[in-house]
């Protein structure tokens, strides 16, 4: 008897949940999202990948709704992933397998030319300061607040031509150096640079490889950074409102000219930012 409850229980939970998984597939270095409903007795814990786990938390405009971002790494390979739901159901622990089809995003690749000196750092110095600046970001971008400071959609961080996109893969002076990780804008040095959206200034400082640099907190895990500037009109710790100005463009840091180098981290993931911008503003930050 007791089996038979159970077992009613467990089909009758499975059947209860109704949760939302934006796409079937997407490629590497996209972002993507589950929309689950707030029900009385159901308290969401998370969304596990082999990658790491997403917190699923309260989204940012309709109160009846929880929501997790997916930020699919940009060295995922073509597969089929699995992402574990964990929750819990009037006290009990339940998980769900969802699955995702990961594409290949068919980036191109780009050929740069840099002075040596800014390909393979030699001295110890330099190597500290990278290693440094790394870690005190990565900090950054590992501290999720769990309120959402986004009120309305993301703007582009300045109107100006696009001219190197996200994910391109880098080969600097023959050698494969990563990829692109962020969405560069033509700027000559002193264009205004402006906040995406509303947030908590998390980091100003002149970095080794993204020179004049700003991180915006947006809450629940998602930064904006903008690199290269040439002045900083923020300090660390300031709210910051859409479209408010945080500097100006410049050449500093590893560049071949000056321009503006924008990128989106959601949870320590970098992803293409205009792809998650869309998402956000044409899916989540949209209905209302
Ligand atoms: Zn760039």
């Amino acid at each position: 008897m007791r089996l038979l409850f159970l077992l009613f229980f467990v089909t009758y939970s499975l059947l209860a949940l109704e949760y939302t998984l934006a796409d079937t597939s997407i490629a590497n270095g996209k972002t993507t999202f589950i929309i689950f409903p707030k029900e009385k007795g159901i308290v969401y814990d998370r969304v596990a990948h082999v990658d790491g786990s997403y917190q699923i938390f309260e989204h940012p405009l309709d109160k009846t709704k929880m929501y997790a971002l997916i930020p699919m790494s940009y060295y995922q390979t073509p597969s089929k992933e699995k992402l574990r739901l964990y929750y819990k159901k009037n006290g009990a622990a339940f998980d769900e397998d969802m699955f995702i089809k990961v594409k290949d995003g068919k980036y191109a690749k780009e050929q740069i030319q840099v002075s040596k000196s800014k390909v393979n750092p030699t001295s110890e110095a330099v190597k500290n300061r990278i290693s440094k600046e790394y870690d005190e970001a990565m900090r950054i971008y590992g501290t999720v607040n769990q309120e959402s400071y986004i009120k309305s959609a993301f703007i582009a961080p300045m109107q100006s031509a696009i001219t190197s996109d996200f994910g391109k893969a880098r080969v600097y002076n023959d050698s494969l150096k990563g990829y692109h990780s962020g969405t560069d804008y033509r700027a000559a040095v002193g264009s205004a640079i402006i906040a995406s959206n509303d947030g908590i200034v998390a980091l100003v400082a002149d970095r080794f490889y993204s020179g004049g640099t700003v991180l915006l907190d947006h809450g629940q895990g998602i930064y904006t950074c903008y690199f290269h500037m040439s002045r900083f009109d923020v300090k660390k710790g300031q709210k910051i409102k859409k479209a408010q100005q945080l500097g100006l463009s410049g050449a500093s840091g590893r560049v071949t000219g000056p321009h503006l180098h924008f990128a989106v981290r959601i949870n320590k993931v970098q992803v293409d930012p205009l792809q998650f911008i869309e998402l956000m503003n044409n899916k989540i930050l949209k209905e209302i």
